[in-house]
Order: structure tokens, then C-alpha cells, then sequence
């Protein structure tokens, strides 16, 4: 039995981009257990086919939220459908790729910043008209990307920076209107993700998994790969009225990731 999250009103109304699978499909769950109306949405059919039928509170739609049209459609369903939103996760984000600046592909570095960044405008100029009359709270999902420079990773590091810069001034935005915006920067998340970015890396950088999974791991000071949970509590503690008093803010959850730096350290 999930524990009450005090000053979250069973019945909120919560949207979380790319929630069928990994730290959204968490959050999601999280906030159906709460007594929350959950909406989500994915380019995977059958995870937002599996997420609806999962429980009685849970909708969705089969949304690339980097389109732009998709998402103002969607935000049509989603006005009709609750009238007003109460949470807004922006979750979305992939990997990207791992190469030089040199020998980066300008395709994969538009893909990567049309799905890390652009969506996260797309997704928040629809969803704000639907929090302003009563407020509410913004969380932004960057990663401790966006706190030190990335070598090899740059569009995922370019969009998780501005993401921050896009927290900061929104919450100025909107903080008139009661609404909350806030940053989530996970460090390394124990799941099928961060295998494949550490397979990919291992890849680019001509170095075994193991060494890569022991580079990614010394990074944190707790020398540890956190939860989806870990981002889960820390999404509901900011969407509660524990969190009722913060704005503008970047919280780390990563055990303390003090670089990003040492794959170039001889
Ligand atoms: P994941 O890869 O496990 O899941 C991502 C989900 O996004 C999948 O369901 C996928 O279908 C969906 N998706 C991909 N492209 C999409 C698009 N264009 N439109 C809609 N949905 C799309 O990812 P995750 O690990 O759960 O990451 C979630 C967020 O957390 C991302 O923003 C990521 O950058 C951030 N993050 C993750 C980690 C980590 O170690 N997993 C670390 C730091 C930050």
C-alpha cells in the first residue's frame, strides 16, 4: 500500500511526456496510486495500450512530441478531458548520440534536440493555458548532463542545459499564475536504458562495458546507479504542496555527481 503524499489531492490531474516505459512509466504509476488522473504519452502503441488498461485512472495517447500539431491535438483531448491540468512532467528525452563535434551527424543532432528540447516548448506552451486558473507544478526531467560539460554527448548535454534556462524562466513566467516549475537532474538510472548508453558509449569510445559502467558509477559520490523511484518521490514531493513554496529550482538526484569529464583522463 503506497504511503499518502500529504498536500496531494486524490483526483489531481497529471500529464507525463513519454510515460510508457522507464522513469515516466514510474512516475506514472506513482501518481495513479496517489488517487491521481494519469495521462501519458508515448510513441510506443503498445505501452500506452498496457498503461490504459493497467487501471481505471490511467489515459493516454500515441504522441512523437516532437510534433507539434501531435501535441496541440493532443492537448485539445487533453482540455476536454480534465479541463484543467495540475501536473505537468516533461519527461521525454533520448540518449542521442555519442560522437566528437567533429564527427557528429547533423541529422542525429537535430533528432536529438527536436525530442530533448523542442518537445519540451511544444509540450508546455500547450499545457500552460490548462494550469494557469488554479496553478500548479511544472518538473522538467533534465539529468546531471545538464550541471558539468559532456564530452562525446553533445546535443543530449546542449537540450539538458537549456532545459534548465527554460525552468528558470518560466517559473518567472508563470509564477504569477501559482504555477511551479521546477528541474528533476537524475544522475544514472538503474534500467534497460543506461545499459544501452552504456553499450553505445563503450562503442564510441573504444572501451568494454564494464569499464564504462565503473566511469558512469565513480562520477557519483555515493558510487551508485539511483532509482526511477529515487525521481519518482522526488517528482511527488515537488507536485505537493510539500513543495508548495518552490520555484525556479534544480534538484540533483544522483548521489552527487561531481563530472562527466574523466573518459578523457589518461
Ligand atoms: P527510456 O529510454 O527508458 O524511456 C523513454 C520513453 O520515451 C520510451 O517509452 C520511449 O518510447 C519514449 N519516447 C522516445 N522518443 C519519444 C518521442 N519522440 N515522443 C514520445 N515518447 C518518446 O528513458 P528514461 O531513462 O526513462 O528517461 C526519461 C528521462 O530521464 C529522459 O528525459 C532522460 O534524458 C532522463 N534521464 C535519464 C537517465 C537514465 O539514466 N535513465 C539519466 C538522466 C536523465
Amino acid at each position: 500500500m503506497e504511503p499518502r503524499v500529504p498536500g496531494l489531492s486524490s483526483g489531481s490531474t497529471v500529464f507525463i511526456s513519454a510515460g510508457a516505459s522507464g522513469i515516466g512509466l514510474t512516475m506514472a504509476k506513482r501518481f495513479l496510486a496517489q488517487g491521481c488522473l494519469v495521462h501519458v504519452c508515448d510513441i510506443n502503441e503498445q505501452g500506452v495500450a498496457d498503461f490504459i488498461a493497467s487501471h481505471p485512472n490511467a489515459s493516454g495517447d500515441v504522441v512523437d512530441v516532437s510534433d507539434y500539431q501531435r501535441v496541440k491535438t493532443m492537448f485539445e483531448g487533453i482540455a476536454a478531458q480534465f479541463g484543467h491540468l495540475d501536473v505537468l512532467i516533461n519527461n521525454a528525452g533520448i540518449a542521442g548520440p555519442t560522437a566528437a563535434v567533429e564527427d557528429m551527424d547533423p541529422n542525429e543532432w537535430d533528432k536529438t534536440i527536436a525530442i530533448d528540447l523542442n518537445s519540451i516548448f511544444y509540450v508546455t506552451k500547450e499545457a500552460t493555458p490548462l494550469m494557469k486558473a488554479r496553478g500548479g507544478a511544472m518538473i522538467n526531467i533534465a539529468s546531471n548532463a545538464a550541471l558539468f560539460g559532456f564530452p562525446l554527448r553533445g546535443p543530449y548535454t546542449a537540450a539538458k542545459w537549456a532545459i534548465l534556462g527554460l525552468t528558470k524562466t518560466w517559473a518567472m513566467e508563470l509564477g504569477v499564475n501559482k504555477i511551479r516549475v521546477n528541474a528533476i537532474c537524475p544522475g544514472s538510472v538503474n534500467g534497460p536504458r543506461i545499459e544501452g548508453v552504456i553499450e553505445r558509449d563503450a562503442a564510441g569510445r573504444g572501451m568494454t562495458t564494464d569499464e564504462i559502467r565503473t566511469v558512469y558509477q565513480r562520477q557519483s559520490s555515493m558510487r551508485l546507479f539511483v532509482e526511477a523511484d529515487d525521481i519518482a518521490n522526488t517528482a511527488l514531493f515537488l507536485a505537493s504542496d510539500m513543495g508548495k513554496s518552490i520555484s525556479g529550482q534544480t534538484i540533483a538526484v544522483d548521489g552527487h555527481t561531481e563530472g562527466l569529464s574523466n573518459f578523457l583522463e589518461p
